[in-house]
């Protein structure tokens, strides 16, 4: 399918170009804003208050890249919902949406699909089909608020897909949803997660965002990551650690390691042990995954026992060490799993 560029991924600054080039007044651009991210419309003919010569316009260069709700799935004892939503060119996409104390939290893909090609993970099994533009990063939020009538208040970005493969729309995307005209969240209640691409890490770092960085290591050491995760052929765990060392440098803010625990993988107190070496002394947290088994492979999450062995050994070390508390388990669906099941026709 031929689309146009997406509407919902200007700047406020490029929409008043936009007022420019067409001869409209400047005030119009903020009109738009209002309409593509506070009413979050999914047709251009919803903007009533905007001339339609400047409707005409705009559909002459853009397509408003919407997400139809497919599918809402709701665990009733937590609130967490998953939400499948279908793209303007028919791809499929999950979100989720998690209810805590403090308030609603969303979890949103950056692309479609991966190619990073993680074992354990679903969202890779079918490969990258494409980018996310910053417009439909941002809709899964806005569709999401509308759906449960909520105010989203922390974000991460760890849905399907690799963000630092999307450098340049999940920038776009974080100054968009940070800024006073758009929902005005705070860079502190954002995350974005990779599984390492070093020079992201620092390009990022460079930004000084107050936001939080979270990698996926997994492993203690480049021979076991390198059997679970392609990427760590590319990306040594030295180099991914001096770039988080400059991240937190740039930014003064902690960086989250996560690490999945896969039963007789890397779940052995030697891991353990190398692990607490690898980041003994540095300002961050450890956060724990108990695999999420994919249907697709064949992979077993650590036991309690061993999981609290493991966290006990980490703590032995003055590390910061939590262990995920798991939502949604009553529609639990690995990451990427929902959207898999889907395409199969399950
Ligand atoms: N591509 C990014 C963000 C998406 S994945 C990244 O790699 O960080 C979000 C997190 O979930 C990552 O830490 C990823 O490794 C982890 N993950 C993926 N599949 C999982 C599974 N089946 N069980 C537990 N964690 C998983």
């Amino acid at each position: 399918m031929e689309t146009k560029p997406d509407l919902r991924s200007l700047s406020i600054s490029e929409l008043k170009a936009e007022t420019e080039n067409s001869g409209e007044k400047a005030f119009r651009a903020a009109q738009v804003y209002d309409w593509l991210h506070k009413k979050s419309i999914s047709a251009l003919s919803e903007m009533s208050n905007v001339p339609l010569s400047f409707r005409n316009y705009l559909a002459g260069k853009y397509d408003l890249y919407s997400m139809e709700k497919l599918k809402k799935l709701k665990d009733e004892e937590d609130g967490t919902c998953k939400f499948l939503f279908k793209t303007i060119d028919d791809n499929v996409i999950e979100s989720v949406l998690m209810r805590y104390e403090h308030g609603y939290s969303a979890c949103i893909s950056s692309q479609v699909g991966c190619k990073m090609g993680c074992v354990f993970c679903a969202s890779g099994i079918g490969g990258k089909v494409r980018d996310l533009t910053a417009g439909e990063m941002l809709e899964q939020i806005y569709e999401m608020q509308k759906a449960e009538n909520v105010r989203i208040s922390n974000i991460v970005v760890m849905g399907t897909g690799e963000p630092f493969d999307n450098f340049d729309n999940f920038i776009r995307f974080y100054e968009m949803i940070t800024d006073k005209d758009g929902l005005n969240i705070s860079g502190r209640n954002i995350t974005v997660s990779t599984c390492g691409i070093v020079d992201k890490i620092r390009e990022l770092a460079d930004k000084k965002y107050a936001l939080t960085l979270a990698i996926s290591l997994h492993a203690p050491n480049d021979t076991l990551r390198k059997t679970i995760m392609p990427s760590a052929n590319k990306y040594r765990i030295s180099d991914i650690m001096a770039a988080c060392d400059y991240f937190f440098e740039k930014t003064g803010r902690r960086v989250t390691f996560e690490y999945s625990l896969i039963s007789g993988i890397n779940d052995s107190a030697e891991c353990a042990k190398e692990l607490a070496e690898l980041v003994k002394g540095k300002n961050c947290h450890i956060n724990l995954i108990p695999v999420n088994p994919v249907k697709e492979r064949d992979f077993v999450r650590s036991g309690t026992e061993k999981t609290a062995d493991f966290k006990k050994l980490l703590e032995k070390n003055r590390i910061n060490v939590t262990i995920r508390r798991g939502m949604g388990k009553n529609i639990d669906a690995a990451c990427g799993q929902l959207r898999r099941s889907y395409m199969n026709g399950e």
